[in-house]
């Protein structure tokens, strides 16, 4: 009885945790959607499976958590006190597991922008890095 009613909690708090980490790419998404561009999500052959990958421009889009990619000097990340060992070899191994998909990913050709959970408030400065990055609307594109 106590364990079914731990491990329901558990899952609750899991399924909690995985919407936390998918929610800054499902924004960017939405505003991509609006803006008009058209991209494909998670898509195959192109190291890592991209968050956001637009295969014309050849350009992919990826969104950090600021937790799970324990983003350096910001303000919304806390390293957790407890089981601290445990949490700092798991964000060591997603660090270096970042850089070893964006440079494969940079190595196929693929030109990377990556946004951070925390700069995704900033909706109009959002826009432009977006505008900026992935060039005009284009219809053939
Ligand atoms: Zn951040």
């Amino acid at each position: 009885m106590v364990d079914s009613l731990r491990s329901e909690q558990r899952s609750a708090v899991m399924s909690r945790i995985r919407r936390a980490d998918t929610k800054p790419e499902l924004t960017v998404r939405s505003l991509l959607h609006a803006m008009g561009y058209r991209f494909r999500v998670q898509m195959k052959g192109v190291p890592g499976r991209p968050d956001i990958a637009f295969p014309r421009r050849r350009k992919i889009v990826q969104v950090h958590g600021c937790f799970w990619h324990a983003h350096e000097g910001c303000s919304t990340f806390r390293m957790p006190k407890s089981r601290t060992d445990f949490w700092e070899a798991k964000f060591a191994r997603n660090k270096k597991r970042d850089v070893r998909l964006e440079k494969a990913a940079r190595a196929a050709g693929w030109d990377v922008l990556t946004l951070w959970e925390c700069e995704l408030h900033d909706e109009p400065l959002l826009i432009d890095k977006l505008v900026d990055f992935l060039g005009p609307l284009r219809a053939d594109l």
